[in-house]
């Protein structure tokens, strides 16, 4: 028996609170483009992490209610998608073939992050991971193409898959509606203290070329 959506989302903010407390604000350098997973992420609302939150304590649980929305449409597509099913099954034979998978079996506070850091201006890289998984990916044959009456019937079933995950995604909204004042009190322990501490260190060294103890110039006695 399937668990119910509730307990799924309910186990999942249990596992993902248990992570919280070894969340560290990153010292890389910060992305410049949005993650296309968190940026305005429904799910991320219901939860109550805004923009003000981190993004490495959001991706850990956006990407959990998002195996739990991916999973049960994977369920609902075995059973009732046939044409949808057999076009996954050949897309999944063709990725086992592909040499190099850097994206897979990565822990959910990574799965779906970018693979390379943002290129300094005039500094390209020789390469990047993603480019290297792109390759690979090119090496596999393409699949055999649809007739026009089949592409049909595949998008008809795309949309009711598509459908489906919406209404299994706001299900997920709604359940996590009521984790809410948990999820915050976590935020509110583990996170704040941390980017209070930062804001301060940084407020330190912006004061500090008036501080005239603080001077690097000057080396002390
Ligand atoms: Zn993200």
């Amino acid at each position: 028996m399937e668990r119910s959506i509730e307990t799924q989302v309910s186990q999942a903010v249990d596992v993902w609170l248990r992570w919280l407390p070894r969340w560290e604000p990153s010292t890389h350098r910060g992305r410049v483009a949005p993650c296309r997973r968190c940026f305005g992420s429904p799910v991320l609302s219901a939860a109550g992490l805004g923009a003000d939150v981190p993004h490495g304590v959001q991706h850990g649980l956006s990407t959990r209610m998002k195996t739990i929305v991916d999973h049960a449409v994977a369920e609902y597509t075995s059973r009732n998608l046939p044409m949808l099913q057999a076009e996954l099954d050949q897309q999944a034979e063709r990725n086992r073939a592909r040499s190099y998978r850097p994206g897979e079996g990565l822990e959910p506070e990574f799965e779906g992050m970018p693979m390379d850091p943002d290129p300094l201006p005039g500094q390209p890289f020789l390469f990047t991971i993603s480019g290297l998984a792109e390759e690979a990916a090119a090496d596999v044959p393409a699949l055999p193409p649809l007739s026009d009456e089949a592409k049909a019937a595949l998008r008809q079933e795309v949309k009711l898959a598509d459908d489906y995950a919406n209404m299994v995604g706001r299900e997920v909204c709604t359940v996590l509606l009521h984790h809410r004042l948990r999820i915050q009190a976590a935020v509110g322990q583990y996170v704040e203290p941390q980017i209070a501490a930062m804001l301060e260190e940084l407020t330190r060294s912006l004061d500090a070329p008036f501080d005239p103890r603080a001077d690097p110039g000057i080396s002390e006695p």
